[in-house]
């Protein structure tokens, strides 16, 4: 099962994915709201799963981040090998989780603001877990008993901001930076989620091509080590890190610029596509 969140006829809510279809669930009695449909468990993903609707055109609605506002959201850095190697640094030895701004999330479509306190934009195509349950303590053998589904994530990164601290933080979660999407991939559809192809193109040009069998820290290591220290809740997003082929790692680096559009595609999970914009003076509030 496909579930999307989309705006249509002034409203926001989560559909089933069918084809070139979304199947609107807001006359099913399910919550209309991702984290709250996870909270409802295993029988609202039932009912979700053979609810009948309304038929709506994906090309008709706003997709909107599957989760609007993810209780968490996770990345991790340096996680497949080429990318280390690209960025000159030391392969880690336990997984360097960091956190992006559940407030940076965006949908596919959504414009990407290239700063103005930065011409430094860069992006990294990515595999991005979904937690569908509470959880602590999870064992990794049992780890898949948490995950909800899978989606595309675009970890865009301001890079001189992201060298300023050691904590990457400042680089990791200016508004607009967390793409995720088109929608949610659950885990008995996508099966394995480490045998999957990612391709990142920007314009047009292939940038990133790799494939999830080389995470370096997987799926379900990284749930058990993230849930020994803090409870993940429904909603929850992990993105699991980038391979090559990111701008920094070209000589001369090749940036992000206003006009250019930055389109991840990962076996089973769909397309995720964004254009650049300047940031617009409206993001000012003083
Ligand atoms: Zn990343």
């Amino acid at each position: 099962m496909k579930l999307a969140t989309f705006s249509h006829n002034g409203t926001t809510r989560i559909g089933r994915v069918e084809g070139d279809a979304i199947v609107d669930l807001a006359s099913s009695g399910l919550p209309t709201e991702m984290c709250a449909f996870f909270a409802a468990g295993e029988e609202a993903s039932a009912a979700a799963a053979r609810a009948d609707g309304p038929r709506i055109a994906v090309a008709e609605v706003d997709l909107r981040p599957p989760v609007l506002r993810p209780p968490k959201f996770l990345a991790l850095g340096l996680n497949y090998a080429d990318h280390i190697a690209e960025t000159g640094m030391k392969k880690p030895e336990f997984p360097m989780f960091f956190n992006k701004q559940s407030t940076c999330v965006s949908g596919s479509g959504d414009p990407i603001h290239l700063p103005r306190a930065s011409d430094k934009l860069d992006y990294e195509g990515e595999l991005g877990i979904v937690i569908g349950k509470r959880c602590r303590h999870v064992p990794e053998d049992r780890a898949s008993e948490v995950i909800a589904g899978f989606l595309i994530v675009n970890d865009v990164s301001v890079r001189d901001w992201q060298f300023r601290a050691q904590t990457m933080i400042l680089g990791k979660g200016w508004d607009t930076h967390g793409p995720i999407g088109p929608w949610i991939t659950s885990r008995d559809e996508v099966g394995d989620p480490h045998s999957l192809e990612l391709k990142t193109w920007v314009n047009g040009e292939l940038r990133q091509h790799s494939n999830t069998k080389h995470l370096i820290f997987d799926c379900y290591n990284l749930i058990a080590t993230i849930t020994t220290m803090c409870t993940l809740e429904p909603g929850d997003v992990i993105s699991t890190g980038t391979p090559s082929g990111v701008g920094i790692g070209f000589d001369p680096k090749r940036f992000l610029v206003a006009g250019d559009t930055v389109r991840i595609e990962i076996d089973g999970l769909g397309t995720l596509e964004n254009p650049v914009i300047d940031e617009p003076a409206s993001t000012a509030t003083f």
